[in-house]
């Protein structure tokens, strides 16, 4: 070992991630081509709605894809593990160790999802024999007028009731929904256990606790196995993850924000998700740069353009417009936005 620990990756800091948008069974994914600046290939197949951001996580069917490979070939978790203190902090890797724990995505509804849920952390941890459920948290980039979201039952739903919804795999689950309409600006916290559903022509930036463990509630519609549906547990066990709610008015505005209230910096997303992740606004103008603490950090211009500077003693620069997406790196240092231009930062929690 010599006296400077170097990364064995040779991508820079930070480094633009590539596209990758591994194939779902649900449509969508131009508005993700377009929000980063792509062409539509002639070959696209309709069916790339999720683009998968500094992913360690792997699809739990549909061929297994997912992992963030970096511009230099080196799939993430190699790079991870070759300096994890550079990547992640000593202070992450001593809590977590080298997995990120989270998983961010941009995600194009093309086609109202499933409704369906993910287990919690006890769930997960009692059947699944996984660490993480699968809470998760949207940002709403961009949503066609009049476009929604579901989230949790309206009223409480006893057991055997949902069990015949399920079984009969008609409109009335979506129906026993909460319907929320949203707009660019909006951000919904999903605990693991709540149904939900996105609408069509919603666009997000999501957060989730880095797993594909999901619960198709809905899946014969969309042609899903229902192994894959129900997590290899079969329905009755599966079913024990779903909360019968009710989700009331107050807990919806509990799990709701507008990420664009955000002056110079602070927290997109409600109190109760920072014990899964956090997402971090920074919005710069003419008369005023924001800063940020070192963090790795999933780093996604949302809106206009400007330079973001990292560390202090030898700092480097890089141009950024909207639908720029780069990983920052803990050992990048402090961060600081100029221009008039506003980034989130998708960060593990602290
Ligand atoms: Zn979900």
């Amino acid at each position: 070992m010599s006296e400077t620990t170097v990364s064995e990756t040779t991508v820079s800091d930070p480094t633009r991630l590539p596209l990758n948008t591994p194939h779902r069974f649900y449509r969508g994914g131009e508005r993700i081509l377009a929000f980063r600046g792509l062409d539509v290939p002639e070959a696209f197949d309709g069916h790339r709605p999720e683009d998968w951001l500094a992913s360690t996580t792997r699809l739990f069917a549909e061929g297994g894809d997912g992992v963030t490979v970096l511009a230099d070939g080196t799939p993430l978790p190699d790079a991870l593990a070759s300096d994890s203190d550079h990547w992640l902090g000593a202070d992450h890797v001593a809590r977590h160790g080298i997995e990120p724990g989270l998983l961010t995505k941009l995600l194009d509804a093309g086609e109202r999802l499933p409704v369906h849920s993910h287990p919690d952390r006890a769930f997960a941890a009692a059947h699944l024999d996984c660490d993480h459920g699968k809470t998760e948290a949207w940002i709403v980039l961009d949503a066609e007028p009049g476009a929604c979201v579901w989230l949790g039952f309206r009223d409480e739903l006893p057991a055997d009731e949902l069990a015949g919804l399920v079984e009969a795999q008609d409109e009335r689950l979506l129906a026993a929904l909460n319907r929320i309409e949203v707009h660019a600006g909006d951000t919904v916290l999903v605990p693991g256990g709540q149904p939900h559903a996105i609408g069509e022509g919603v666009f997000v930036l999501e957060l989730q606790e880095p797993t594909d463990l999901s619960v198709m509630l809905e899946h014969r519609r969309f042609g899903l196995e229902e192994a894959h549906a129900f997590l290899g547990l079969g329905l009755p066990r599966a079913l024990e993850s779903v909360d019968l709610g009710p989700l009331t008015s107050d807990g919806l505005d509990r799990l709701r924000r507008r990420w664009t209230d955000v002056e110079a910096s602070g927290p997109a997303l409600p109190d109760e998700a920072s014990e899964y992740f956090r997402a971090e606004v920074l919005r710069a103008n003419a008369g005023a740069s924001a800063t940020g603490a070192a963090a790795f950090a999933v780093t996604v211009v949302v809106a206009g353009a400007g330079v973001l500077t990292t560390g202090t003693d030898a700092p480097r620069t890089t141009e950024v417009a909207r639908g720029d997406v780069l990983l920052v790196p803990y050992g990048a240092g402090d961060v600081r936005l100029e221009g008039d231009v506003t980034v989130v930062r998708c960060m593990p929690p602290a």
